[in-house]
């Protein structure tokens, strides 16, 4: 570790308290120690894998408690949390009663940041965030600024902020900055430059305690914007919280939309992207790119490049630098991923739908399709998903632990569409759920992975999940093949 930046230097010699390992604690506390504070980190659980982490941590004189996650250590000054802990853990009780503060690990990249630091343009969101960001980022890529998607994704935001400015460490013009409402909840001081929230849709709501709560931490991202606030029209839940939030005199609200856009607002006309947010005069529209220069046509992932467009329009990228980064942009694995064409059946992996918001735009985005469904519904229900979706249905092929939850909804809502419901749940299952989809399909239609559900009742994650999908589809393409006699 270098010299801290002159910010940090009230770190030296202070009782610091990590909450939790993993992939923000370590770094948060390699980071506190290298700042010169004392730091104690506390994590539940005491397996192989926090017992190796806590080797590599002690010899910095990092005290590590394993298997006592909720007494506050005597002494402690400050608790900077992992996002995972939630609000209501015995360790910030303490804290609170003991009127000691509990940071995120993003409040610590924030209060860690030199005062040469790159602002942030940051996004929220029920769903969509990751694939925003990364479409900002290679905005801010081809207008030529040093840029890198932060934050949720990608290298820890307090390694991120304690390299800028170092000789050794990247300098970066402004950064895209992803927030999950769980690192919102514990950064009350973060201030960025524009922000968006794409939108709203129950999630985590065991964490948070209530949508009221979630809404309100996802709400603070506009806190204190400088320049705009970006919003959805077809979400009014955001622009409620746009106007809930303190911004700077002259901050902006920008909405987006998938329909003609009016004045301060970006959206689609004709096929084409625009903006009349950030144009000199706000009776005419800035065209921006086309559709077609995007890696998919699909509602939601139009109304995505609009908000990152909106934000680089904010920090005042050219128009022709959002045509080219979102010519350039790649969709993450497993997010609306093309996987083939058999027999005129399109296979689409879109494994990453592990909510009914999620998938409810996937289905949206597909004429008649053939639903894949299934897995841990994590007390979610399934009665307006079906409903909005039941004319689309071609079939439904159901897997996993809740699916009895989505065929009684389909017995509600969509009582002619063929289900098949699977019950087992080996490693094979996904080839059958996948070969019984193929049997429902007809030529022209989807054959449509977007769960819905997480997937750890059968696989290790989303991204096993939608491997083994894909790996079904392709037994599928082996099975075609017939040799010429
Ligand atoms: P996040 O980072 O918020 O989880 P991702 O970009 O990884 O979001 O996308 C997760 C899933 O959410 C995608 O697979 C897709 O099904 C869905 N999705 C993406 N963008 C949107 C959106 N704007 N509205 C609704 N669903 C979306």
């Amino acid at each position: 570790m270098q010299d801290p930046t002159p910010d940090s230097e009230g770190f030296a010699g202070m009782h610091i308290t990590v909450a939790g390992l993993g992939v923000s604690g370590v770094p948060a506390a390699r980071a506190l120690a290298g700042l010169g504070a004392h730091v104690t980190v506390v994590n539940s659980s005491d397996g192989e894998r926090e017992r190796t982490q806590a080797a590599e941590l002690e010899p910095l004189g990092i005290t590590v408690r394993l298997g006592d996650g909720d007494t506050l250590p005597e002494g402690t000054e400050l608790v900077v949390t992992t996002p995972g802990w939630k609000p209501s853990s015995p360790l910030f009780l303490a804290a609170e009663k003991a009127g000691i503060e509990v940071w995120g690990d993003v409040e610590l990249a924030w209060r860690l940041r030199g005062p040469d630091s790159a602002p942030w343009l940051a996004v929220t969101g029920t769903n969509g965030k990751t694939t925003t960001v990364r479409m900002l980022a290679s905005i801010l890529e081809a207008e030529g600024l040093r840029t890198a998607a932060v934050g949720n994704i990608g290298v820890p935001l307090v390694d991120v902020v304690l390299g800028e400015g170092q000789e050794d460490g990247a300098s970066y013009d402004v950064l895209a900055v992803e927030l999950s409402s769980y690192q919102l909840h514990w950064a009350p001081s973060v201030r960025a430059h524009s922000a968006a929230v794409l939108n709203l849709a129950p999630d985590h709501l065991d964490w948070h305690g209530s949508m009221a709560a979630y809404a309100a931490d996802k709400g603070r991202i506009y806190e204190g914007n400088t320049v705009a606030c970006v919003y959805n029209l077809a979400d009014p839940a955001t622009e409620e919280l746009v106007r809930a939030a303190d911004v700077e005199e002259g901050c902006r609200a920008i909405g987006f939309t998938l329909g003609t856009p009016g004045p301060s607002q970006v959206g689609v006309v004709e096929g084409i992207l625009v903006d009349r947010a950030f144009v000199a005069n706000p009776q005419t529209a800035q065209e921006l790119a086309e559709i077609s220069d995007l890696a998919s046509p699909a509602p939601h992932n139009i109304a995505n490049a609009l908000a990152a467009a909106a934000l680089a329009r904010a920090f005042g990228v050219r128009p022709a630098s959002v045509r080219d980064g979102l010519r350039a942009f790649h969709p993450e694995p497993h997010r609306i991923q093309h996987i083939a064409d058999i027999g005129g059946i399109t296979y689409i992996d879109d494994s990453k739908a592990t909510n009914t918001h999620a998938a409810e735009a996937s289905l949206a985005a597909y004429e008649r399709i053939v639903w894949i469904a299934g897995g841990l519904a994590k007390g979610a229900t399934f009665d307006e998903l079906v409903q909005k979706s039941a004319k689309r249905l071609r079939g439904v092929v159901l897997i996993g632990a809740d699916r009895a939850l989505i065929r009684e909804a389909l017995a509600r809502h969509a009582p002619d569409v063929p289900v098949v419901d699977l019950e087992r749940t080996d490693t094979g299952a996904m080839s059958e759920a996948v070969r019984e989809a193929a049997r429902l399909g007809r030529p022209g239609d989807t054959v449509l992975l977007a769960p819905a559900c997480a997937s750890m009742d059968m696989f290790v994650n989303y991204t096993k999940r939608g491997a083994a999908f894909a790996d079904a589809v392709r037994e599928l393409t082996a099975a075609s093949w017939r040799p010429v006699p």
